[in-house]
């Protein structure tokens, strides 16, 4: 671990841990992923211990709030309506043209 960093949250999957990485940078926190200690290639990297993300000890608090948002959240795409076909954005469950439900 680097001087002057805390592990701020560790993710299943190098996938996740990018999108929060993505996600504070963004927002001005100095952030690392750490993904592998050996620095080798595991190819079964997803079943093993997970990804972690480092911050810089004065960022911690604001990556903790950055972080309370869920990392789903943070992922979701618009959707398209089966029924209509309309383009919805993420933060909606139902189409606003014809009510049908995602
Ligand atoms: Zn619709």
């Amino acid at each position: 671990m680097r001087d002057g960093m805390s592990i701020l949250k560790t993710f299943f999957n190098e996938t996740e841990a990018q999108i929060a990485f993505n996600h504070l940078t963004a927002l001005g926190v100095t952030a690392t992923i750490q993904m592998d200690n050996c620095g080798g290639m595991r190819p079964h990297f997803d079943l093993s211990r997970g990804v972690d993300i480092l911050v810089a000890d004065e960022d911690l608090e604001k990556a903790k709030d950055a972080l309370a948002v869920p990392v789903t959240d943070l992922t979701a795409e618009p959707w398209t309506c089966p029924s209509c076909g309309e383009a919805i954005a993420a933060e909606f469950d139902i189409c606003w043209k014809c009510g049908k439900e995602k």
